[in-house]
């Protein structure tokens, strides 16, 4: 995405919104600190000599954020340099370490992605071990942090042996259940500050067991491409979130979308409009209540009319600002024959499916799915990573209801396919191995992926990501039978009419 100088202090008059929305609603955080976990990426160089990053390495590298002035609104637990720090292992590390050393300072946790925060989790499980030794001596452990910028910045956080908070954290993390983990070592949180709007969602369960149903707040909502808007009301539900856009951050335009159409529109989309649909743009103060439209912005950096690919949809107005609900990414697609199934619609079946597995005390941590058409007919797959916390082993039978529950929840095109046409063969799910999703990102990271801006695909295609995922399958399901579907009075026209 190409960007200008002045963008940066654009992109930060948003981020000055937040805390001062946030505080309105959540009294007295300026009396502590907020535990965010940030990473940066290395970066490249285009043939023509212009540096290449992602959006928040150029953020943070930037004297926006290495020399802002004190203020207790943007005051973290994590120095600079645990931020700037290359390697995201030592970064995880020494950001971890840090939290952890100041917990009753801190006053709210997050991450930019849900996910992101869910990793630092997970991090978390494997490493407080060797985190409360570093606590118990105050000293840290070289084999771990070798960066001596790094190692500095955090000797001034742990500057003494603490056996008393490392026999707290040791306590806690050894218990058997981690529910309310984040309230337990971290107990002045007052608030989760992650996006969860989006393929996001499916991170809500997961993100409320470990902070015992403290609030999720998603702040804003952005890309790289341009920043877009802010939540003005940031304590609602994460079903309800809207962003209201600012309107100074780049020349918004809206093409209406009318999902139901979609069925039969095009396998991919197009990245610049067309003529009809350039006719068809709806300008920010022409947008109707409950319609859905896809962003199109033209930008200060020289984006015009630019597909972001995101679907929004009008919720409401402050005074006579438009606010959007944040519906889907426009491109996810399954795609077996004339079915499609987008992103929404996955989600929905996924949410729908995964009921079966209450009862095992088992979830979904993570999931993609995949049209595979080497069968014939072609089918489509989904990759399941499980937590299995119950005793009792899941039946065979069970994921087959999943199977056939997904199945269930598709559009009518798609279970005609499979009842009628018999154009679409079962639905598969494949297990995979706990701690698959983490090699998938760590092979994204490994080919330029942002870690702050992750997000697992839910639709693979890329032939080596495939590979990795079929190489840890540990069992296979099909769906049983076919799904229901009754057909619907077809109008055919014999051109006489
Ligand atoms: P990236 O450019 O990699 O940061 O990705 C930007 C995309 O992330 C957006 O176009 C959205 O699809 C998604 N995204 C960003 N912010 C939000 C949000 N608040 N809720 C849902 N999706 C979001």
């Amino acid at each position: 995405m190409p960007t200008i100088e002045e963008e940066l202090g654009r992109r930060c008059l948003l981020y000055s919104l937040l805390m001062p929305i946030m505080s309105q609603f959540v009294p007295d955080l300026e009396k502590g600190k907020g535990m965010y976990l940030m990473f940066i990426k290395s970066e490249s160089w285009t043939p023509g000599g212009i540096v290449a990053r992602p959006v928040l390495t150029s953020y943070y590298k930037s004297p926006y954020f290495k020399d802002r002035p004190y203020d207790p609104y943007t005051n973290y637990t994590s120095p600079n340099e645990t931020v700037l720090c290359p390697d995201s292992y030592q970064s995880m590390y020494s950001q971890l370490l840090c939290g952890l050393c100041q917990n009753k300072e801190v006053l709210r946790v997050g991450a930019v992605f849900a996910s992101a925060f869910i990793r630092a989790i997970r991090f978390l499980e494997k490493h407080w071990v060797l985190l409360c030794n570093d606590i118990r001596t105050g000293s840290l452990n070289p084999n771990i942090i070798s960066d001596q910028t790094v190692r500095d910045a955090v000797k001034k956080i742990l500057d003494k042996p603490n056996p008393y908070l490392a026999d707290f954290i040791e306590s806690e993390c050894s218990k058997s259940s981690w529910q309310g983990i984040i309230t337990r070592l971290w107990p002045n949180t007052k608030y989760v500050d992650v996006i969860v709007t989006g393929t996001m969602s499916q991170y809500i369960p997961t993100l409320d067991y470990y902070s015992n149903g403290l609030p999720l707040v998603c702040t804003m909502y952005a890309s790289s491409e341009c920043y877009f808007g802010v939540n003005l009301n940031p304590l609602c539900k994460p079903s309800e979130v809207s962003y209201t856009l600012i309107p100074s951050m780049c020349y918004y335009e809206f093409l209406p979308v009318n999902r139901s159409d979609e069925v039969t529109g095009s396998l991919h989309m197009p990245k610049s409009l067309n003529e009809k649909e350039q006719q068809e743009l709806v300008e920010l103060v022409d947008v109707k209540l409950g319609q859905e439209y896809e962003l199109v912005v033209t930008t200060f950096a020289g984006l015009y009319r630019y597909r972001v690919g995101d679907v929004l949809r009008v919720s409401g107005f402050k005074n006579k600002a438009p606010q959007f609900n944040f519906v889907c990414r426009k491109n996810v697609v399954l795609s077996i024959d004339s079915d499609k199934t987008d992103e929404t619609e996955l989600q929905n079946a996924m949410k729908n499916a995964v009921t079966h597995l209450l009862p095992f005390d088992a979830t979904v941590v993570e999931y993609t799915s995949y049209a595979d058409t080497t069968t014939i007919p072609g089918h489509y797959v989904l990759y399941w990573e499980l937590a299995l916390n119950g005793a009792t082993p899941i039946p065979p039978c069970v994921y087959e209801d999943c199977c056939l529950a997904v199945e269930e929840s598709l559009n009518s095109v798609y279970r005609q396919g499979r009842v009628s046409d018999k154009s679409i063969g079962p639905l598969e799910i494949r297990i995979v191995e706990q701690g698959t999703f983490d090699k998938l990102m760590d092979y994204a990271i490994s080919l330029g992926a942002s870690i702050n801006q992750y997000k697992a695909p839910r639709c693979v295609k890329f032939p080596p990501v495939l590979e990795l995922l079929n190489s840890r399958v540990v069992e296979r399901f099909f769906s049983p039978k076919c799904p229901k579907w009754v057909p619907g009075h077809k109008q055919w026209s014999n051109g006489q009419n």
